[in-house]
């Protein structure tokens, strides 16, 4: 399976600002002094070598995140506000033409999981069908709850593609193919939110935020462990340090020391920090990104691999 990062930021859409545009430009710039860059090939390879927080933006949108099988077909997890460029992309496909079909799993409902659905063109193209599979009864309420008036002009039920929604049971994980199945557990969150794991050819994905782990709840064996254990791949809720962790105890997210802590616990491959503080810059997420592998080197361990995540990042199992 593939796995296509499309939005990473939490709680809300953040634009980068000028100021960090600028300190961008000069930190580049700077670099770029007695290179004599004088052609592209020289001037591209000098970007290829930046690095990764000069070279892009980690990106503002909401969670968004893709799946595609190992037979092509395209799985969602989260509306963000991501979904409005995957959206624009999918208009060249099947989707353009009124003949798109996607399955999308819902963590929960805060705004920043969702408010991409109004801005997703393909629903509103009769002939596609969007099916939403999630552990919450009242899912179709909420969506609709969100696009009622005075809140966005066009009620959900007025978009002109055909909508479905699929209740997924505890503790029975739901077939999506003949190889490729999903299942959740929930996380400690205000209002709750879902953990999915996903599993195909012997491989495991594991998407879980919004999530508040501390180390007193790592330390509890139970469930969770179970659920977590050996993924290939796992996107987990990064949002603070420890020290906002400690400031903000129970506002449902984790630190990324903690993330860590989990991956470790948990003997995962690779592990992707996500849902980024609105009000941390490109380069306070890399001190992040940083921070995370020198702590897992102090465990004196080389797995899971750290990544912070990224908008159009892409990992294949
Ligand atoms: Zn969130
Ligand atoms: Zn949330």
């Amino acid at each position: 399976m593939k796995i296509k990062l499309i939005g990473v930021r939490g709680s809300l859409p953040t634009p980068s600002d000028n100021k960090e545009y600028r300190n961008k430009i000069r930190n580049i710039l700077y670099r770029a002094i007695d290179k004599g860059l004088s052609d592209v090939t020289q001037i591209n390879n000098f970007i290829n070598n930046l690095p990764e927080y000069l070279q892009f933006n980690y990106g503002g949108n909401t969670t968004c995140v893709t799946l595609t099988s190992n037979s092509g077909k395209l799985y969602l997890i989260d509306c963000g506000s991501g979904l409005r460029t995957l959206g624009d992309e999918l208009l060249s496909t099947e989707f353009g033409k009124g003949k798109g079909h996607l399955k999308v799993f819902i963590t929960h409902c805060h705004w920043d999981h969702i408010q991409g659905l109004p801005f997703f063109k393909p629903i509103y193209i009769p002939g596609n069908i969007i099916e939403f599979y999630s552990p919450y009864e009242n899912l179709e309420e909420n969506l609709i709850a969100q696009m009622n008036s005075p809140f966005f002009p066009a009620p959900f039920n007025g978009t002109a593609s055909t909508k479905k929604f699929h209740l997924l049971k505890e503790g029975e994980p739901f077939k999506l193919e003949d190889d490729l199945s999903v299942d959740f557990y929930p996380l400690k969150h205000p209002g709750g939110s879902f953990a999915f794991r996903f599993k195909e050819a012997g491989k495991i994905f594991i998407f879980a935020t919004d999530a508040e782990f501390s180390g007193e709840t790592l330390e509890k064996t139970g469930n969770h462990t179970d659920f977590f254990m050996n993924a290939d791949l796992l996107i987990l809720d990064s949002q603070y340090t420890l020290d906002e962790h400690f400031r903000k105890f129970d506002w449902g997210h984790t630190s990324y020391t903690v993330a860590v802590n989990c991956g470790v616990r948990w003997k995962v491959k690779h592990l992707v920090l996500t849902h980024h503080e609105p009000s941390n810059n490109d380069e306070k997420l890399k001190n992040i990104l940083n921070g995370a592998i020198q702590h897992r080197n102090e465990m004196k361990t080389k797995e899971p691999v750290i990544h912070l995540a990224r908008e159009g990042m892409i990992f294949g199992l």
